[in-house]
């Protein structure tokens, strides 16, 4: 390469660091030291930060302790947005002691504009000028995540996790080679290594994988940066704060060189069974009990129809958010003349369990190895949804650890 051209190409590099790697002032200087050994290679360097660990919980504790009702979500987020306020400072002040120029940007001033769905909301457009100019002058840019600016200028938060986007959001808009997410694991994992003792730590993972995987219950990633990293080819890495190993990549699929048909297996336990008993097996029924549902905007996730014998009633078996529970059943009953239904029974002691894996395109089997691996084990299936790269099932929630080792196993993931 000549020269000049090795000058010219200057890497830029978004870094992103957990609650837990700035919990406390040690973490925080040794965030630092790590920022300036980035440094010190020539990158340039954006840092990405959440809130102290356990502070954003602080914050909603506080406004929920008010008791309050009917009030302006609008202040939710501007007390919730206090929490990154902290550690960007923080962080840029440890940055300038031991000789490192760097500046702190809240949200707003880095340019990230959201939509008006406080507590949630989305990133409608970042304007990269502010941060890229406090590069080109040679100062590490210090933003804070979960947060940016509504067209009401208003401040808004992106939901609970939502710094992993506001990272990845601006390494798309600064066209960085890279996105570095530093937490407190060391990668993905093949499944949970907490229950799953022989879990596997993934030197790559595709996006759609890591897609479901977030989605289906592995708290590594916000969904939602992963699907914006999916939409702007963002390369992801998901790495340690506390140790100097290499993490997991996230990539497209044709990087991936050797494909393992499964690639992990997730569960979540935040899932609630609701089973509609004896409605009638007319066209209309599942409208009339998922539009009133839609309309409360709660999802639905898994869906079972079962119909009986004579074929003139019907099951039906869905479920939604643990957290959801007591208004959809408050949404059933309130709906039961228009339904027809005989009873409504639900479960919260569930837990949902996803075989994930893009090999899944082109292998069939897996369905029936997960079925017989559970039956061998005694473990009933409630409901059963598949996409073309996952299938997931419903167990009873004491069966999580047993479902999880044992499936493991079978899909050929045990480290040896
Ligand atoms: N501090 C926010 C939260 O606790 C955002 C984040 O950590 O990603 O949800
Ligand atoms: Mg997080």
């Amino acid at each position: 390469m000549p020269l000049g051209e090795c000058e010219l190409s200057v890497t830029l590099v978004v870094q992103k660091y957990g609650g837990t790697s700035v919990a406390d002032l040690d973490r925080i200087r040794s965030v630092a030291s790590r920022v300036k050994r980035q440094v010190a290679l020539g990158d340039q360097v954006a840092v990405v930060v959440s809130a102290m660990a356990g502070s954003t919980n602080q914050l909603v504790g506080w406004v929920h302790g008010l008791d309050a009702a009917g009030y302006d979500t609008a202040e939710y987020d501007q007390v919730l947005a206090s929490g990154e306020q902290v550690t960007v400072g923080l962080l840029a002040i440890a940055l300038q002691t031991i000789g490192v120029p760097a500046r702190s940007f809240l949200g707003w001033q880095a340019g990230f504009r959201t939509d008006r769905s406080h507590g949630s909301a989305r990133i409608l457009e970042i304007d990269p000028a502010p941060v890229r100019e406090c590069l080109a002058q040679g100062k590490v840019a210090v933003i804070a995540g979960f947060q940016g600016i509504s067209p009401e200028r208003r401040l808004t938060t992106l939901g609970r996790g939502g710094s992993d986007t506001s990272a990845v959001a601006l390494a798309a808009a600064l066209g960085a080679q890279r996105c570095d997410i530093f937490t407190d694991v060391d990668g993905v994992y093949t499944s949970d290594p907490r229950i799953v003792a022989k879990a596997r730590k993934l030197d790559r993972i595709t996006y759609e994988e890591m897609l479901e995987m977030a989605s289906l219950g592995a708290k590594v990633l916000q969904t939602r940066s992963v699907a914006m990293a999916m939409q702007h080819q963002v390369r992801v890495q998901v790495l340690s704060s506390f140790a100097d190993l290499p993490g997991t990549l996230v990539v497209d699929e044709e990087e991936i060189v050797e494909s393992q048909i499964v690639s992990g297996i997730a569960y979540s336990r935040d899932e609630a069974r609701v089973t509609v008993l004896g409605v009638s097996d007319r066209p209309g029924v599942a409208a009339a009990i998922f539009g009133p549902l839609s309309d409360t905007g709660i999802n639905v996730d898994m869906i079972v129809q079962s119909v009986s014998r004579d074929g003139v009633y019907a099951n039906l078996t869905f479920t939604v958010s643990r957290a959801d529970l007591p208004r959809a059943l408050a949404v059933l009953e309130r709906a039961r003349a228009e339904i027809g239904y005989e009873a409504v029974g639900a479960d919260a002691d569930v837990c949902k369990i996803s075989v994930v894996g893009v090999g899944m395109r082109s292998h069939t089997g897996i369905a029936h190895k997960m079925f017989s691996t559970l039956a061998a084990k005694g473990i009933n299936i409630h409901a059963i949804a598949t996409s073309e790269i996952k299938i997931s099932v419903l167990i009873g929630e004491e069966y999580t650890e047993l479902a999880l080792r044992a499936l493991h196993t079978a899909c050929g993931l045990d480290r040896d």
